[in-house]
């Protein structure tokens, strides 16, 4: 093995969850490789290996808080290549399975732009890092691993894509797989002997469709953002997402295996079946500037590496392929961040030493993904197709999760807990806080058929005291 193969830290997959992983290691170690199978762009451009990159993501406080701890100032990057800034709930017109939600001015703010654009401000900075160096075109294909029984995990076997070329190994004293939904992690630690994960899937079966527009000439509103979310009766959602260059992202879903738009006319005409007309209003208006793009895989599946007993030392999997989400929910970029600074965190512990950190890590990890799963999993079993395991307690809690909705309609207190989970700042156990039991208590309220304005919301300042 020549000098250039040997590394403090080696990543597998260049998308957001590599990309934050490989700046959490930096703050602790000199070399870090990212070893990716794309060829990565220059500018904000959509590539094969995160397909997902054409539809809507929201960056939820949570993840830019934790983004902007591993690399500092990177909100403000995020801000000045164009991301907006979308204060929760006052920017938005939020159409819940209980009716509209209030706007309100809270500290919680989610950015919006292309994940094009979040992925180039990310690589951007972590090129100009010394520390880090991306490996482009080349996919890993297994593990090296040393000691009795292939305790430990010492580098990875990879090879250049798409060529004919053989297989190499890279060593190292830490290695992360950052792959997403189609990590071989379960595949290559069997090859080592180790149990595969048990697995927990709940399958909406949501299908994507997004087009960018054009506001309409001269358009001006109170709203920065439009999110009309799905009920079982209602299984289809749409948001219109403020992103760079003034322009408008706009992702239709389709639930339970329907087929989602393909094209500008059923765009449109699809979403007309929204359940307000506020969407297709703006978007008759809106001139389209891309075509209209499909999507793939989207259903909840938690990968339990916590549970086994047997697992190597020195690797760790970490964002879409320890837990990917239902996108209608847009927290997997804020989980893959949050579990990056738990990575950060062990480090530091550790005194920068990577030895027996990934045990325990794989714990904190799970919990990063938890939080998120509540919302996500948890609200999708209300869909009767979603595939599920779920026991009483988890029906009880999505009766009582679906009643919270409800009272948010009228009650702040209920509105602030659900965001406060959703924008993942707090734990499921929000939803308990004594002044929303309360509101729960007090049951639902007629919504208005109108969205809210901004001037509508000082009545709502002592609806929970009343
Ligand atoms: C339609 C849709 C909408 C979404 N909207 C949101 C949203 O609003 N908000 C949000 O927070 N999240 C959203 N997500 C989820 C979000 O995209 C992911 O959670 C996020 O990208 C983190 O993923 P990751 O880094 O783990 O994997 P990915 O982004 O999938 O990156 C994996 C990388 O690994 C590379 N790779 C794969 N295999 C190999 C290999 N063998 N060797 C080398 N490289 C390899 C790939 O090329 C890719 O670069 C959405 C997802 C979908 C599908």
């Amino acid at each position: 093995m020549t000098g250039r193969d040997r590394w403090d830290a080696v990543v597998l997959g260049a998308g957001l969850g590599g990309m934050l992983a490989a700046a959490a290691l930096a703050r602790h170690m000199d070399r870090v490789l990212i070893v990716e199978r794309d060829r990565l762009p220059a500018g904000a451009e959509w590539r094969r290996g995160v397909p997902q990159a054409r539809h809507a993501h929201n960056l939820m406080t949570a993840g830019h808080t934790a983004m902007d701890r591993l690399l500092p100032g990177l909100r403000r990057d995020l801000e000045a290549a164009g991301m907006v800034k979308v204060g929760m709930p006052r920017d938005m017109l939020l159409l819940t399975a209980g009716g509209w939600m209030p706007r309100f001015p809270t500290p919680l703010f989610m950015m919006t732009g292309s994940r094009a654009l979040i992925d180039q401000v990310v690589r951007d900075r972590l090129r100009a890092d010394p520390r880090i160096r991306f490996l482009e075109q080349t996919e890993a294909v297994g593990l090296v691993t040393e000691g009795p029984d292939a305790t430990v995990v010492r580098g990875v076997r990879v090879r250049g894509s798409g060529t004919r070329d053989g297989v190499r190994e890279l060593s190292a004293d830490f290695v992360v797989d950052a792959t997403g939904r189609t990590s071989r992690a379960p595949e290559w630690l069997r090859a080592l002997g180790c149990q595969p994960p048990p697995e927990s899937v709940v399958d909406a079966k949501v299908a994507y469709a997004t087009c960018v527009f054009d506001p309409p000439p001269g358009h001006e509103a109170d709203w920065k953002c439009i999110l009309l979310q799905s009920t079982p009766q209602a299984p289809r959602q749409g948001i219109l997402n403020p992103i760079e260059e003034g322009r408008w992202m706009v992702s239709l879903a389709a639930m339970g295996g329907r087929r989602p738009p393909r094209d500008h006319e059923e765009f449109l005409r699809f979403a007309g079946t929204l359940r307000s007309h506020v969407l297709h209003d703006v978007l008759r208006r809106a001139r389209p500037v891309t075509p209209v793009h499909g999507s793939g895989r989207t259903e909840n599946r938690r990968r339990h590496y916590e549970r086994l007993r047997r697992w190597p030392d020195r690797f760790l999997v970490l964002g879409d392929g320890a837990g990917a989400l239902n996108p209608s929910y847009g927290q997997g970029m804020s989980v893959a961040a949050c579990s990056a600074v738990a990575l950060d965190e062990a480090l530091t512990a550790a005194g920068g030493d990577p030895a027996g950190i990934a045990r325990p890590l794989r714990k904190k990890i799970a919990k990063c993904i938890d939080t998120a799963w509540a919302i996500a999993a948890t609200g999708d079993l209300a869909y009767p197709w979603a595939v599920s395991e779920a026991d009483l307690t988890t029906r009880l809690a999505l009766r009582y999760l679906y009643r919270v909705v409800d009272v948010s309609t009228w009650s702040p207190a209920a509105a602030r807990a659900l965001l406060d989970v959703n924008q993942m700042v707090a734990s499921a156990k929000a939803v308990f806080r004594p002044r929303v039991v309360a509101a729960v208590l007090r049951g639902p309220r007629p919504s208005p058929e109108q969205p809210p304005t901004l001037s509508a919301t000082p009545s709502l300042a002592h609806a929970d005291s009343h």
